[in-house]
């Protein structure tokens, strides 16, 4: 059975894995995490608690039944907004096409993934498929913390505060600071015409990680 996160910041459903256990792009080097990860939302608070931890570890073994792609197409009939991996990342290609077949089954849904496997050359293909659709947007997120990033191969990148970034083409500032942390009816994560979103860091962690690196 696939389980399914309802992300209030979002008003979105999300399918989600462990953080840092799935993410095999979140290591700088054996032993050390990129920046961005040094912070991660999704190793603090809530995601602590042993019933969102639960359906995490399920979902790991969970989609490598034969039936997992009819289901979550099933799942998402009423979905029409949907985020890959609240936590966690595709860290397997078996997983990338299963999803790819996902996003391919439900165009009736715009899918919004964000993943440092772009690293790795071979989820290269899969991603492209999905980036084709039009119901799909893959975002490659940039390590830093200091807002600095890849034109035209990052989608996302986070900055110390809304203040530190100069309005840059064909980006969005996530405003979701302004709104106590909700999106508030924002969709520009799933916006294939918005190249790069710029997030403000959030939580006391990666406000510990910006602390540090300023030191
Ligand atoms: S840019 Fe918009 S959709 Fe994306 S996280 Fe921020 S508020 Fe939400």
């Amino acid at each position: 059975m696939v389980k399914i996160s309802n992300t209030s910041k979002l008003d979105a459903r999300s399918w989600s894995l462990q953080a840092i256990d799935t993410c095999p792009g979140s290591w700088a080097e054996p032993g050390v995490l990129v920046d961005a990860c040094r912070g991660c939302y999704a190793t603090t608070g809530n995601y602590n608690y042993p019933n969102v931890i639960a359906p995490r570890l399920h979902n790991r073994e969970d989609w490598q039944r034969l039936e997992w792609a009819d289901d979550m197409v099933a799942e998402l009939d009423s979905d029409r907004y949907f985020r890959w991996f609240d936590s966690g990342d595709a860290y397997s290609v078996a997983l990338a096409e299963k999803m790819l077949e996902v996003m391919i089954r439900t165009p009736w849904c715009k899918h919004w993934f964000p993943t440092r496997m772009h690293k790795f050359p071979k989820f290269r293909a899969v991603f492209e498929q999905m980036q084709r659709l039009d119901n799909v947007m893959v975002r490659f997120s940039a390590d830093s913390v200091d807002g600095s990033y890849t034109p035209g191969l990052h989608g996302s990148v986070i900055g110390p505060d809304a203040e530190s970034f100069a309005p840059i083409d064909g980006a969005k500032l996530c405003e979701a600071y302004a709104h106590n942390g909700q999106c508030s009816g924002c969709r520009a994560c799933w916006d294939k015409s918005i190249d790069l979103i710029a997030y403000p860091a959030h939580g006391r962690k990666m406000a510990k990680v910006i602390r540090l690196m300023a030191i």
